[in-house]
């Protein structure tokens, strides 16, 4: 027996056919068979199936430098997007952020150095910040 997932171009309904083998269904098929279950309509097809993800169970479990190499990969892209989008403030990233939220400077996306401290403070002030991770480019 086979398996097919079917479909009604009359009424989109979709549903499971079984057949002997895939030539019966062809034969059925051809000759209007195959009713569909909802508006007894005989213009049914395979649907298509949707594409299939399944994780593979014997698949080694990733090692933890395979797990810290990608963990890198990641920050460095953050790394690049923030380079590429937004000025380097340096250390006058508290002055610069609290400047932009109260409109006394351009609205833009700026990245520097702050202290724990300074971070806080910001967010209080419900200023948007966010830490990341930043890799030195060196070793990369
Ligand atoms: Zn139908």
């Amino acid at each position: 027996m086979i398996k097919y997932e079917l479909r009604c171009r009359g009424c989109e309904h979709q549903f499971e056919g079984w057949f002997a083998d895939s030539a019966t269904y062809d034969v059925q098929a051809g000759s209007g068979d195959i009713q569909c279950p909802m508006c007894s309509g005989a213009d049914v097809g395979k649907a298509i199936m949707a594409p299939n993800v399944s994780v593979r169970r014997d698949h080694a479990q990733p090692s933890s430098a395979q797990i810290a190499a990608e963990v890198r990969r990641v920050f460095m892209e953050i790394r690049r997007k923030v380079e590429d989008n937004c000025d380097y403030v340096g250390t006058d990233f508290a002055d610069e952020a609290r400047k932009i939220h109260s409109g006394k400077a351009d609205d833009r996306g700026i990245y520097g150095e702050t202290t724990e401290d300074e971070a806080e403070e910001l967010r209080d002030e419900g200023i948007d910040i966010v830490a990341i991770p930043w890799l030195p480019r060196s070793d990369a």
